[in-house]
């Protein structure tokens, strides 16, 4: 009907699901349905670590998002392997990292007071049918532990039936930041990764330490921990054992988790589906993980589920007056279907050993700040990460 905004449901209220409320809500009426209230989020467990880089804070910007306090910027990245240090380089963009529990609180009451309408619910399968026949569109964006709709698995893109890594992820005080201020990426062949990202918390500025293990290696070592003293005590000895660089700069009167919940055990089995398919004759889309499932050590979640929804937003807003239907499923799919593939292949091999060819660019990266710059930029656009790995041209 003229003059009536279509509806739009979606549903959950995590990355992709809060940036599409911003940017649809202007032309549609968004209807936003969620388990877990702001209250739930900001003082429940972290469940995650984020990387927003350079085109997500761009993305955040174009829809104006909340902005936040800068002193936490992220300009740099720090590679080892092993116990040497091969290179810092420098980013062109500076990324950011707000803990989830404080941006999806602050966005969905930021949100509420704009007119977008919150529901809290936990949506189930059965529900859909019921939601087809109220909104004009439905977006999953219930994350990894959806999809709620049946989308199909691209076989060729989810490879994986098992996690390749342990995530095990605390947030923390009392450990002096690495400069020039950079996330940290430590890789012990045959054992798994180290990530250090300096991030905001509602306590302040925290250092995520974020070990990804593989399973049964000697640096799985966090199994039966859950007690937040516990954890503390183990990434003490661990860092200790395995990362003397980042022991050295505890300080051990203030190492402490930044709260009770500042803390995450956790595996991601990878798989990729195409995100849309019809209800009733009704599209429905997938948007973030709930399509888009990649394992998190190359941090690329949050960029993933950015582009997407900006793309999502482009295909609507392309076919605003005209039917949504398996069509525009497919638009929006043709978007967004070559970075899926380049970030997921990049992805996928960064949690098999790194091949010789990579060895050798990092090596480069050592002698030459350009190269170590270039490689730094891998996280910021992982099409260049994919040229790197698998087109092998020079980056
Ligand atoms: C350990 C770990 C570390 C990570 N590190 C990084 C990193 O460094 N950088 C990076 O970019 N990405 C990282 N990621 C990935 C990143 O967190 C996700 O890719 C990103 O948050 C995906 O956004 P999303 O909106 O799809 O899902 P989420 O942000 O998870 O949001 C999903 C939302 O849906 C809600 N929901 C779920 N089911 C229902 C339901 N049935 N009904 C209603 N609501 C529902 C949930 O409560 C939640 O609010 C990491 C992930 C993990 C597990």
């Amino acid at each position: 009907m003229r003059g009536l905004k279509r509806r739009i449901c979606i549903v959950g209220s995590g990355t992709a699901g809060l940036q599409l409320a911003y940017a649809l809500k202007e032309e549609f009426d968004v209807t936003v349905i969620h388990h877990r209230s702001s209250e739930q989020i900001r003082n429940g467990r972290v469940r995650s670590t984020q990387v927003h880089f350079g085109t997500t804070r761009m993305n955040e910007n174009r829809f104006a998002m909340p902005k936040w306090d800068e002193q936490t910027l992220i300009e740099s990245i720090h590679i080892s392997i092993g116990d040497q240090k091969l290179f810092t380089g420098m980013l062109k963009e500076p990324a950011l990292s707000v803990d989830q529990r404080l941006y999806f609180s602050r966005c969905m009451e930021d949100l509420a007071e704009k007119g977008v309408s919150f529901q809290l619910k936990k949506v189930v399968r059965e529900d859909i049918e019921a939601l087809t026949d109220e909104f004009d569109l439905i977006i999953d964006c219930t994350g990894k532990s959806g999809s709620l709709m049946s989308f199909p698995i691209e076989e060729e893109l989810s490879p994986f039936q098992t996690p390749q890594r342990k995530c095990i992820v605390g947030y923390f005080l009392g450990i002096k930041t690495n400069t020039p201020q950079g996330i940290g990426v430590t890789v012990l062949p045959e054992l798994g990764e180290m990530f250090e990202i300096p991030a905001i918390t509602e306590h302040g500025p925290v250092t995520i330490l974020f070990i990804m293990s593989i399973p049964n290696s000697d640096l799985d070592v966090f199994q039966g921990i859950r007690k937040a003293e516990e954890f503390t005590l183990k990434m003490r000895t661990t860092t200790q054992k395995f990362f003397p660089e980042i022991h050295k700069r505890i300080e051990e009167r203030k190492f402490a988790l930044c709260d009770e919940q500042g803390f995450l055990q956790t595996a991601v089995t990878p798989v990729i589906r195409k995100p849309y398919l019809t209800v009733k004759n009704k599209l429905v889309v997938g948007c973030g993980d709930s399509v888009f499932l990649n394992d998190p050590i190359t941090g690329q979640g949050c960029n993933l589920s950015s582009y997407c929804a900006e793309k999502l937003y482009e295909t609507l807003i392309e076919c605003k007056d005209s039917a949504w239907n398996i069509q525009v499923g497919e638009s929006y799919w043709n978007r967004t279907k070559q970075f899926v593939k380049e970030v997921t292949e990049w992805t996928n091999a960064m949690t098999l050993p790194l091949p010789e060819h990579i060895i050798q660019l990092l090596l480069q990266g050592a002698q030459s700040q350009t190269k170590a710059n270039d490689i730094a930029e891998w996280f910021a656009d992982p099409r260049k990460a994919y040229q790197a790995f698998f087109l092998a041209t020079t980056i």
